[in-house]
């Protein structure tokens, strides 16, 4: 991946790359490190890759693949090893999404960089495209996201609060060794309208539907799933809003194949809760792309025009918020085949009664 990346390098006319994201750096060398405030890059220069970490991490980051480690201690300056790995560069590509403006100025002063060029679009574009090693990962995170799920849906109780369910949900993620991919989300009854609302005190009562958006990340990678419960039986609207969003969800993973765009993915499910009057509730994409960030590309934004290939992986999630009364969304996880998807995640969709 370090030579695909040299390659692009040497067309745009870039001696040398300065790589400061440490999600970047993870796919790049294996390596995976938050350095919180200290300086840690891999410079990509005429000396070959080399990983500049904090002393801390110089242990861990000998694991990193094919580069060499310069390793500096608190009271050094790490531009000059900085400077060093780019040997000097005129124009140096850096990831301006990521990069400070301050770090930036010393990298130039010490470099003597006079321009600089993005190359983050050129890495998220890389990582659009799995790796065999990499769907391997996103696999075994959906694998436990499922187990959990599966597990959480049974232990659901009416008179639990959102909070305990999300810890009790938290701690089977931690007790299967994996970390948590995000905040896990419960909701409750009219909670369920707002999709970013954080678990709180209000406890599951009769009548409530319950969404739970969760997942479990390994060795970096990240999986996503949301699925639904009902307090109770559920009345005749909530039957048929899920039984919407479950044919939205349907309609979506069939139009999944090479050569489709985004924007057509999210097409299929949007007609299917526009054709049942709910068109006006589905207020987000259908999808977002899954892999060492739980928000990557490729993004199913309506009218998107990317075209989907083999080794893409995303999520696939409509859903449907009505002020007030609740929401429902089905989350799933799905790799694009020549065939077409092939789902990652598997916990049955069905809309869980839980016994009121
Ligand atoms: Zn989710
Ligand atoms: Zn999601």
């Amino acid at each position: 991946m370090i030579d695909e990346l040299r390659a692009w390098l040497e067309q745009q006319g870039a001696d040398a790359a300065w790589i400061s994201d440490p999600v970047s750096i993870a796919y790049l060398t294996g390596f995976r490190c938050d350095p919180h405030e200290r300086l840690m890059g891999l410079g990509l220069g005429s000396r070959g890759p080399v990983l500049v970490v904090p002393g801390l991490e110089a242990e861990s980051a000998a694991a990193a693949r094919g580069v060499e480690v310069a390793a500096w201690r608190d009271g050094e300056d790490p531009f000059a090893l900085a400077a060093r790995a780019l040997g000097g560069a005129r124009t140096l590509a850096v990831e301006k999404a990521h990069l400070t403006l301050s770090v930036a100025e010393r990298l130039q002063q010490a470099s003597g960089a006079a321009r600089l060029i993005d190359a983050g679009a050129r890495l998220r574009e890389m990582r659009l495209v799995k790796q065999p090693g990499e769907l391997d990962r996103l696999e075994r995170a959906a694998r436990v996201t499922d187990d959990v799920c599966r597990r959480i849906l049974a232990a659901l109780r009416p008179g639990r609060s959102e909070l305990e369910t999300a810890r009790e949900l938290d701690a089977m993620i931690g007790a299967a060794t994996a970390g948590l991919a995000f905040q896990t989300i419960v909701q409750s009854g009219p909670n369920s309208a707002l999709p970013h609302l954080r678990p709180g005190g209000r406890r599951l009562a009769p009548g409530d539907l319950v969404l739970l958006d969760f997942g479990a990340a390994v060795d970096g990678y990240h999986a996503d799933i949301t699925r639904m419960a009902v307090i109770g039986e559920p009345d005749q609207r909530q039957r048929e809003v899920h039984r919407v969003v479950l044919e939205a969800h349907d309609a979506a993973i069939a139009a999944v194949r090479p050569g489709v765009t985004a924007g057509q993915v999210d097409a299929a499910a949007r007609a299917v809760i526009a054709a049942a009057g709910l068109g006006d509730h589905f207020i987000h994409r259908v999808g977002h792309g899954l892999g060492l960030e739980v928000h990557e590309d490729p993004s199913l934004d309506p009218g998107s025009d990317l075209v989907l290939s083999p080794g893409m992986v995303f999520t696939v999630e409509p859903g449907v918020y009505i002020p007030g009364w609740g929401g429902v969304r089905i989350e799933d996880d799905v790799a694009v085949e020549e065939a077409g998807a092939r789902l990652l995640t598997h916990t049955e969709r069905s809309l869980r009664v839980v016994p009121a």
